[in-house]
Order: structure tokens, then sequence, then C-alpha cells
């Protein structure tokens, strides 16, 4: 039985758009990988609210993390983590020699826009990078309160991960200001994991021009001077399956409209929520939450493992806590295909296992 996942990514991927996955090859260098391209880019800036150039890697999110982190800081980076995801994006900077500080906030809390604030007033840094939705507890940054902050500071670049969220939350990535704003396929675009997605601000591509050490392979300056001179190609051979897959998966996204699609989430966010309240409770600060994942404390002491066992012999599995939340949390993702139908049948499951 093929089991439906309520993992925060990878997430259901429909059986049409993994048969587009099939199709034959094309060559990278063709008109017709150019049109793909174009078609892709154009889709992505209307899903992600931007008119900036769109760059794909054939990588997971971390490749375009390193990507915005290295080519975006000529002086020093502040990065702040609301937990997991976070903490991965200052060990990014770390190994690759980009100076960076930390900024954390405890656990199921946010980063505001105070923390954003303090840290720029120093003058110290000219590149942000901020988490929009931390996977591992399940907090929605306030990313309109922090995008007022970011406006006395426009010669800092903001970079966003928005890995679990873009396509499932709305994010008005050139209204907020946001210059990077980075994704991989295998969340709520609903796509097969392999490729990363990120948007280039003019005044982020500037900047990596006072850059000197980019890197070679994520270097986001010459990934955008390719795009330009090659008529939409790519310095590197990338995943052209994926590609294929894109490009039907987000026609399909506008086709049920972009906001019927962050409704839906919502919906589906909010079923979940009051699903949890009523018989554990949700982890994080109610300010802040996710729009595309719940994570649920485990007030009852269940095991989570047990637990998750059965609904996978049941045909659905869902997330165990991530890293330190393991068995402390569990977490139901809300994101890309799944419909409310789904929430009720995962819910209803959970309760019949546990004998609720
Ligand atoms: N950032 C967040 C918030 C994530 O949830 C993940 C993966 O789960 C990543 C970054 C890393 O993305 P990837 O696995 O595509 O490299």
């Amino acid at each position: 039985m093929a089991t439906k996942l309520f993992i925060p990514g990878p997430t259901e991927v429909s059986p049409e758009i993994l048969a587009e996955m099939s199709r034959p090859m094309m060559g990278h260098r063709s008109k017709a990988a150019s049109e793909l391209q174009r078609r892709i880019s154009d889709n992505l800036r209307r899903i992600l609210y931007t008119q900036s150039e769109i760059i794909l890697s054939t990588s997971s999110g971390t490749g375009l993390m390193e990507g915005a982190v290295r080519s975006c800081t000529a002086k020093r980076a502040a990065i702040f983590s609301v937990g997991a995801f976070g903490k991965k994006w200052f060990k990014i900077a770390k190994m690759n020699g980009v100076p960076a500080d930390f900024f954390e906030s405890p656990f199921g809390e946010a980063t505001t826009p105070e923390m954003v604030d303090a840290a720029l007033s120093t003058g110290k840094y000219d590149t942000v990078c901020i988490t929009h939705n931390e996977t591992s507890t399940g907090v929605q940054n306030p990313f309109e309160e922090i995008a007022e902050v970011m406006k006395k500071y426009p010669d800092v670049v903001w970079c966003a991960d928005a890995v679990s969220s873009a396509a499932g939350a709305k994010i008005e990535t050139d209204r907020l200001g946001v210059d990077v704003l980075v994704t991989s396929t295998q969340k709520a675009l609903a796509l097969p994991p392999g490729m990363a997605i990120c948007t280039l601000s003019p005044k982020a591509y500037e900047r990596t021009a006072h850059v000197e050490n980019r890197g070679c392979y994520f270097d986001l300056r010459d990934l955008y001077d390719v795009i330009r001179k090659k008529d939409y190609q790519y310095a590197n051979t990338p995943c052209v399956s994926i590609m294929y897959a894109m490009d039907l998966q987000l026609q399909r996204i506008l086709q049920e409209g972009v906001e019927n699609r962050f409704r839906r989430h919502a919906a589906m966010a909010e079923y979940v929520r009051a699903w949890a309240d009523e018989y554990f409770s949700v982890f994080a600060n109610r300010k802040y939450l996710s729009n595309t994942l719940t994570v649920i404390s485990n007030t009852r002491g269940i095991s989570v493992a047990d637990l998750n066992k059965e609904l996978i012999r049941r045909g659905m599995q869902l997330g165990n806590g991530y890293g330190d939340l393991k068995e402390k949390t569990f977490r139901i993702a809300h994101m890309g295909e799944l419909t409310m139908d789904d929430m009720r049948a995962v819910t209803e499951s959970i309760v019949d296992v546990l004998g609720l």
C-alpha cells in the first residue's frame, strides 16, 4: 500500500506530475529548454510575488541557502534562528568562511522585529538571513513586521528561507523587500525533491559584485549571468525531469489560484490546530503559527515512533519531532496537495490508534 505523507517534506506528488518525469530528455542547450525555463520562471514569479529573476539549482534548498549567504555577504551576515534550520544557515556561513553572527530565539518563539533592529542598528551587517517558516518548531516568523524594520536599512540584503512555506503561505517577496527568497521543490510545491529555487533582486545582484569569494556551483551572480547570456539556460546540466514536472505543477497551482491555495492551507492549519488543542497542545507561540505544518507537543507521553508504525500500516505517515524535539513533539504537515479530507483521515486515525 502506498503511504500518504503527512511529513513536512517530501510531500505527496500527484501521479500526473510523477508521470511528467518519465518524458524523454531534451538537450539543455536547445530552444525548447530555454522555453521551458522561461515558462517556469514566469510562473514562479507569480507564485512568489516578484519581478526579480528566478534561479533554479539542481540541488536541494540547502544549496541555494549556501549560495545566498555566500554570494551576498561582503561585510558580515546576521543570522536569525528560531530552530534547526536557522542553526543550519549559521553553520553554512561558518563552513564557507563567511563572517556571521548568530541571533537565536527560544524554541517555539519567533525572530522579532526588535531583534532585527537591534542587530542592524550596530551597522556591522550588510546581510540578514531569516527563516520564514521553521519546520522543526512550526513557527512562521512575522515577516510583515520585520519588513517595516528592514525599510530602515536599505543597504542590507535580506535572504529568507521559505523552503517549507513558499507556495503554501502568501509571501509577497517584492513588497516585503525580501531580496533572495529560497525554497525547495519537495515541500508546498508538491514536487519530487531535487531542485532548489530562489529569487534574486537587483539589489542582491549588485551586492554580489562586491563579494570576491562566491564559490562556484552556487554563485548566484554566475547563475544569473548565464541565464541572461544563454537565453534562460544553465551553466551546468539541470534536472530536466524535475523541470518537466515543475512546468505542469506550476500551471496547476495557478489553475487552483494562488490565493485559493493559501486559503486551503490555512483551513487545514486551523483544523489541525483545533484538533491538537483538543487532544494534545500546539507547540509554538500562538502568535506565530505556520500555515504549512503544525508541531504538536506530546503532552500524553505517547511513543510517537509506535504511533507512526501503526499509521504506516494503515497507509499514512506523520513526522516525529525534529532533532531535540523528537518524541517530545510530533508534526503534521498540511502542505502541497493535501486536503481537508486528508486532515480528517489522519487525525481520526491517530485518535483511533491511541484509543483517545
Ligand atoms: N529550511 C527549512 C525550513 C527546511 O524545512 C529544510 C528542509 O526540511 C531546509 C531548509 C533544507 O532544505 P533541503 O532539504 O531542500 O536542502
